[in-house]
């Protein structure tokens, strides 16, 4: 299903070059899978954002955002309504080095983690090297609290600019945010949040340091990464959250016998169990039917019933 025409035609007027109708979604997910989004929404600046996201709420469009699409499993049937991705939004990256004991970084959504945790290298900035190696946006980072056994994003926030349900651009403090374990329970941060916010900016603080000492632990970081991820692989990185206790969802998966199983052209990783890796081929369907024979086979042997972190969005 797409939209309308008449629908098309006023969309296609709001935002003119910053919108693309019935665009297959897998080559801006990771994983390389997901069917089309009735239109792909790049705006260029957040009055345009603003517009789109009034335009949506009058015409009672779905409307969700995406980073970089690397927590992301899209089904097969693609995305109805509208989906938003802020990458072509101011990009730019700052510092504020006016504070005694720490410096501030501001990041807006759109940017790379990548591209933040390098500058932290080059500037000497310690506190973020645990984020090395994992993709995707500042904002989509923000949402997912991505983090790994070490750290995670709360610990070094210090507040988050956001659009919230009610169009208003809003600065959060720390002291007014809730973070779980890979999530942004915004929720329970905000009073005034009916609906998911659109994270605007992220502001880090970090500490001062020298770029060789960064560096050097920097190497040491990427190299344990390369050890234990699969990193040439599509996929959307560890598709389950660690339950509680000493093993992790892809000890348990392992321990469970899966390790290689494949379902269509989904497969569980050799490398690393808790990855599920599209070998060319895999459709959602593949990888659902992997999620529930994993799911399965982990509550019958060890009775934990292990949660998805990777989103799965449209139908
Ligand atoms: C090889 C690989 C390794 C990975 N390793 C790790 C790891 O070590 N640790 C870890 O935590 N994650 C890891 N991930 C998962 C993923 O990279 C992170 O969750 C990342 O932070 C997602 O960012 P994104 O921009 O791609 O967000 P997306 O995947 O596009 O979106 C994720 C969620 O955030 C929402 N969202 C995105 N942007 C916004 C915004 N601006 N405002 C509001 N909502 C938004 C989306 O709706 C969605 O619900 C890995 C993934 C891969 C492929």
């Amino acid at each position: 299903m797409s939209f309308d025409p008449a629908l098309k035609k006023k969309l296609s007027a709001l935002l003119k070059n910053q919108i693309i109708f019935d665009e297959p979604m897998a080559p801006h997910t990771s994983f390389r899978i997901g069917g089309p989004a009735d239109a792909l929404a790049l705006p260029n600046t957040v009055l345009h954002l603003q517009s789109l996201i009034r335009f949506a709420r009058q015409n009672q469009l779905p409307l969700t955002v995406i980073g970089q699409g690397t927590n992301l499993l899209v089904q097969d049937a693609g995305i109805r309504g509208v989906v938003v991705a802020l990458s072509r939004l101011d990009t730019q990256i700052s510092t504020d080095d006016q504070h005694e004991n720490k410096v501030l970084v501001m990041a807006p959504a759109g940017a790379r983690l990548k591209t933040l945790c390098k500058m932290a290298i080059h500037k000497g900035l310690a506190g973020i090297n645990f984020a090395l190696g994992i993709p995707g946006s500042v904002g989509g980072a923000v949402m997912m609290n991505a983090g790994t056994g070490h750290n995670s994003l709360d610990q070094i926030i210090e507040n988050i600019t956001l659009l919230s349900s009610n169009q208003e651009i809003r600065v959060l403090e720390k002291k007014h945010l809730k973070f779980n374990y890979r999530r942004f329970c915004w929720e329970q941060s905000s009073k005034i949040a009916k609906e998911p916010p659109v994270i605007l900016a992220a502001c880090f603080g970090l500490s001062r340091s020298t770029s060789a000492k960064i560096k050097k632990d920097a190497i040491r970081v990427m190299g344990q990464r390369a050890k234990n991820q699969p990193k040439t692989d599509h996929s959307a990185g560890c598709f389950f959250k660690n339950p509680p206790g000493k093993d992790g969802a892809g000890r348990l998966i392992e321990m469970a016998g899966l390790k290689g199983l494949k379902c269509g052209g989904a497969k569980i990783s050799n490398q690393h169990a808790n990855f599920i890796i599209n070998t060319g081929k895999a459709t959602s369907y593949d990888v659902l039917k992997l999620k529930e024979i994993i799911v399965e086979t982990v509550l019958t042997k060890f009775n934990i019933k292990l949660e998805t972190e990777v989103k799965i969005l449209g139908s």
